[in-house]
């Protein structure tokens, strides 16, 4: 949503990033490799930034939510430019504390913390816990009580927008592992049931209704059932919440068809909502919260791999096989995602050729693209993935005992390693 074109073609054909020569990445680390721009990272959060406290008279926070792409290189970045950062597991949340990240601009989210998980964040002071269940919230009370502390929580509600569609519809509401539903009334009685439990401070209420969302009506309605949902609050418990966090889900675009909108036209658009409602129901504007993930990472990192394989099946298809695959990126296995790609080497040469670019996992589901236009190619070639800069990394896995790539961040024309490439004794390190 926020975009900038990362990549380009240099004067020896090849394709660029940040400025910098992805063949010779490709040569100076190996292969498969992840490059991301982190000068693009860094425009994406400003442009944010900007945009939110513009509309919302700096009464705001952008949250980074850092399972699209988390690592301490990112969170150093993310706390530099100001912004705050969602967590929502132990583990994201130690990575966190390892890079040195303000634990009051850490908001912890999850469907199911564990106790452990809890008594971690609040160890550790974190700004927010956004509560998914009753059970949860009564646990946090009672470790926050034995722990001396008060935690300051939100409340995950299901405002009963399914966005996953394009036409946003209305139904399927209670049907999602998270959050409180609004039509069952467990959202009041949680918020009566906090005001009642020691440890426990209730700050306000979040919703996140799904991912790569591209239309602006469905954020545009949540926060109108979020602010009359703030409206009942206060009639029934007297109680006026003092933070709304509208979540992420802005989409990027993958390729040529996606139409992401611009970030301004969903600013202005949620914000004259957020600022009508709240003058209809004479509530203050209360602290204005949005968690962007993807479109603060997606589309500012690629992913290079060496071809080692071009099988033709005459009548059939071309597989160009690479020395990565769903290990790297799951997510044409998982949903059968968009990517466009581009052999680096030969990236000022037309597309005049379709492939189906597969794996090296023993699974033939292992493509990440089918029937996609790319240039000839041949073994030996540098094959660029683009915009994989979200959701890739962060769900890379070791199937096959096939080590992670390292990730590389350009920043001012230079690169830098953020996170060193894995090797075969790291797969055996916790092997007794
Ligand atoms: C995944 C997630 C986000 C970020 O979603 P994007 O589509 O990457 O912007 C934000 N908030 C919560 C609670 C999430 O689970």
């Amino acid at each position: 949503m926020v975009g900038r074109n990362v990549t380009g073609v240099n004067e020896y054909g090849h394709l660029t990033i940040g400025g910098v020569d992805t063949v010779a990445l490709a040569a100076k680390y190996g292969t498969p490799l992840y490059v991301m721009d982190e000068d693009a990272i860094r425009a994406n959060c400003r442009a944010l930034k900007t945009s939110l406290e513009t509309h919302y008279a700096g009464h705001g926070m952008v949250l980074y939510a850092s399972k699209a792409f988390c690592c301490k290189r990112i969170y150093q970045i993310i706390a530099q430019e100001g912004l705050g950062a969602d967590v929502v597991s132990g583990g994201e949340l130690y990575t966190a504390m390892q890079a040195g990240f303000p634990a009051e601009r850490i908001y912890f989210h999850g469907n199911n913390k564990t106790a452990d998980e809890l008594s971690m964040a609040l160890e550790a002071g974190v700004g927010r816990i956004v509560v998914d269940n009753i059970a949860e919230l009564e646990l946090l009370s009672a470790l926050a009580k034995a722990a001396g502390k008060t935690a300051n929580i939100l409340f995950r509600i299901k405002p009963g927008i399914d966005a996953h569609t394009h036409n946003f519809v209305r139904t399927g509401q209670i049907d999602s592992k998270f959050g409180f539903a609004l039509e069952t009334g467990e959202a009041m009685e949680a918020v009566a049931r906090a005001l009642s439990l020691p440890g426990i401070s209730f700050v306000g209420i979040h919703c996140h209704i799904g991912s790569q969302i591209f239309d602006i009506d469905p954020f545009c309605h949540a926060a109108e059932v979020m602010l009359d949902f703030a409206q009942q609050v206060r009639e029934t418990n007297s109680c006026t919440i003092q933070e709304l966090n509208l979540g992420g889900g802005f989409g990027i675009r993958y390729v040529e068809e996606d139409d992401p909108k611009a970030l301004e036209s969903y600013m202005e658009a949620v914000s004259k909502v957020v600022s009508a409602r709240c003058e209809k129901h004479r509530l203050p504007v209360p602290f204005i919260c949005i968690e962007p993930g993807r479109s603060i990472v997606g589309d500012t990192g690629i992913t290079l791999y060496t071809v080692g394989s071009v099988k033709t099946i005459p009548g059939c298809r071309t597989y160009v096989s690479i020395d990565g695959g769903m290990t790297d990126n799951p997510r044409y296995a998982l949903y059968q995602s968009s990517y466009e790609a581009i052999i680096a080497n030969k990236a000022a040469q037309q597309k005049d050729f379709t492939a189906t670019i597969a794996g090296r996992c023993c699974e033939s589901g292992d493509l990440i693209q089918e029937h996609t236009p790319i240039q000839t190619p041949a073994v030996g070639d540098i094959l660029a993935v683009l915009s994989t800069g979200a959701y890739n990394y962060s769900m890379a896995s070791n199937y096959n005992r096939v080590p992670r790539p390292p990730v590389i961040m350009v920043h001012g024309g230079t690169d830098s390693i953020a996170v060193r490439r894995e090797t075969y004794a790291d797969l055996v390190r916790n092997d007794l």
